[in-house]
């Protein structure tokens, strides 16, 4: 049986203090660590701190970073890598959100990059992919999303697909309040499920988490989550109040 992963990407968004208060809320409030993964990725600056918060709050929260440079180290002005994040005991890192494929140029390739120097240096990945919508519209958004899977999962061993989370973000139900129908994200999950079990065979594929995101909300979760193929959430907007995302994780 899958474990659920619920996952707050908060984007570019929250001071360091709402995000302190916003992580000490979990003082009081208690979820089903045997069944639920519960994951924040926060901005970069904030990783550290909240790490040693946690600690002292709820040791089972992840914290996950929202992008990583391909590269080790050097001169990348404004980058951050793989090792740094390991070096200050971040094991998780988002990679491939459109956002970055829209506004920072984030390539199927660059992705792919991303992947492999996340994965040697023994990071856990949530890997975006989704399709925009004209690509919905001409009906090709199947073929559209497991070619990004593909690019970006090209040249990486089996070994390693137990690290990797696939989060499938529709592009036109990010940020728009417009959700992707449960019926139409599970399609979509299984044919992500099945191109994970033609690569790399049947006991991978049904091991392997695929979250959903796009306008994720309290009122939505629970008929996502009754889907057999969707294994969590990756949310946006609604993760950015505590009170929401606590329900969330209550689906
Ligand atoms: P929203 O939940 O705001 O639509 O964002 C989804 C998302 O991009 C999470 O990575």
């Amino acid at each position: 049986m899958r474990r659920s992963l619920i996952a707050a990407n908060w984007k570019m968004n929250l001071t360091f203090d709402d995000a302190l208060s916003f992580v000490s809320s979990f003082k009081e409030f208690k979820f089903d660590t045997k069944k639920i993964d519960v994951l924040i990725a926060p901005p970069f600056p904030y990783l550290s701190d909240l790490g040693k918060a946690l600690k002292k709050i709820n040791k089972k929260i992840i914290l996950s970073a929202q992008n990583i440079h391909f590269e080790s180290s050097g001169a990348y002005t404004g980058e951050v890598s793989a090792e740094m994040l390991k070096s200050i005991g971040i094991n998780w890192t988002i990679i491939g959100h459109s956002e970055r494929r829209q506004y920072f140029g984030d390539t199927d390739i660059i992705v792919n990059k991303k992947v492999k120097k996340a994965l040697e240096n023994g990071l856990n990945v949530i890997l975006c992919v989704g399709e925009q919508l004209p690509e919905r519209e001409a009906g090709i958004e199947k073929e559209l999303v497991i070619s990004q899977l593909g690019m970006a999962l090209y040249g990486v061993e089996s070994d390693n697909i137990s690290r990797i989370v696939i989060a499938y973000e529709p592009v036109w139900a990010i940020g728009t309040g417009k959700t992707a129908r449960s019926s139409d994200a599970e399609e979509m999950h299984r044919s992500i499920r099945e191109y994970i079990r033609s690569k790399y065979g049947r006991k991978i594929a049904n091991n392997v988490r695929i979250i959903y995101g796009g306008s994720v909300k309290p009122d939505n979760i629970s008929d996502l989550m009754s889907m057999p193929n969707i294994d969590g959430a990756l949310v946006g907007g609604a993760s950015l109040k505590f009170e929401s995302f606590a329900k969330i994780i209550s689906y």
